[in-house]
């Protein structure tokens, strides 16, 4: 049976046609289902008995088995698991300007980055839509407040999952769907150069982030394996050609690495590549684990790098720091419950 919250608007339309209904019986579903949240189809009292005894032959509303929550002040860590057994966690965090939440999109990933505790464990699925849909449904019943800004930046690499991640920005963008702006959406890709060109097309005004870390092929060939078939340039050549159709900023996420990429060479080697592009740098100072060798760049190293891109006329931020004292860092939680 399919999980209805797997529906976009325009699958949902096509079903109601189908089954010989009106196809704004769509509209009237997202609203029952994300408005008012039912937990049972017999709750959509403006819909016929024979519509909804349809619905319940072919749908389920089954939501996410909420495993753990960690908490701290600015941060939640939520642990699910999924109808085979599979676990993915979610991150909340709390800014001046709202609430953001972490989706994962992969159960594992194949992207292997050497820094990367998710990386850890081999990618055994894709999430299907409602799988990421419903990680934000349960951490807003979890809070009682509204998710503000997604980012699909937790375990997975969301262009490895193309159309499930699609079709989520779809749902959660539709007004009567989560009714979350897209730009307060933002999908982040470890450089998957096809997939940056097609979603150079994706009709949606969302953010793209990329996963950098290195400023030259040496160091990212070291830590990130998939720049042995995506170079820099290539991803270079790729945005540019994503900025012209888009005219969308870029940003760079780039994850501070102690004397592995924190130099002063590697920041004006980083200057030299994002040259003429218009994007901003956003500095992850590392979150440490047991289980990988390396360690958070110091205090003073991380301010020389910002100041020495910002001298650049780069725009550059440095990332708050969340939850070091809870399992932050992606993949972390998963792996705390696996070695249980
Ligand atoms: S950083 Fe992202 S792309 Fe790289 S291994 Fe981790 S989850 Fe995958």
């Amino acid at each position: 049976m399919k999980n209805i919250y797997n529906m976009t608007i325009e699958e949902l339309e096509e079903y109601f046609l189908s089954i010989e209904e009106k196809k704004f019986k769509a509209i009237q579903t997202y609203s029952w289902l994300y408005e008012k949240r039912i937990k049972s189809f017999d709750e959509m009292s403006d819909m016929k008995k024979t519509v909804i005894e349809k619905l319940k032959n072919t749908f389920s509303l089954d939501r996410l088995k909420l495993i753990k929550v960690e908490r701290d002040t600015l941060v939640n860590k939520y642990l699910f698991e999924l109808y085979d057994g599979s676990l993915v966690e979610s991150v909340l965090m709390r800014h001046d300007y709202g609430t953001s939440i972490c989706v994962s999109s992969q159960v594992g990933c194949n992207m292997g980055c050497k820094f990367c505790e998710s990386g850890r464990l081999k990618k055994v699925r894709n999430l299907n839509t409602y799988e990421m849909v419903l990680q934000i449904f349960a951490v807003e019943e979890d809070i009682k407040e509204r998710i503000t800004h997604v980012v699909i930046m937790g375990i997975g690499e969301p262009f490895d999952n193309y159309l499930n991640v699609t079709n989520f920005i779809k749902v959660i963008n539709h007004p009567k769907g989560l009714s979350i702006g897209s730009r307060h959406i933002t999908v982040s890709t470890c450089g998957i150069v096809p997939k940056i060109l097609e979603f150079a097309d994706f009709p949606y005004q969302v953010n793209l982030a990329i996963s950098l870390h290195a400023p030259n092929d040496e160091i990212r060939n070291k830590i990130m394996p998939i720049n042995k078939v995506y170079k820099i340039k290539d991803i270079m050549d790729a945005l540019k050609k994503y900025y012209k159709k888009t005219n969308r900023r870029i940003t760079f996420e780039y994850i501070l690495l102690d004397g592995i990429n924190d130099s002063d060479e590697n920041a004006l080697e980083l200057c030299a590549i994002l040259k003429g592009l218009n994007c901003y740098v956003n500095l992850i100072p590392y979150n440490e684990t047991n289980n990988i060798q390396y360690k958070r760049s110091k205090n003073d190293r991380i301010l020389k790098f910002y100041d020495i891109i910002k001298k650049n006329n780069v725009g550059v931020t440095i990332r708050r720091e969340f939850g070091s004292n809870i399992s932050a860092a992606c993949g972390q939680l998963r792996s705390k419950k696996e070695e249980l």
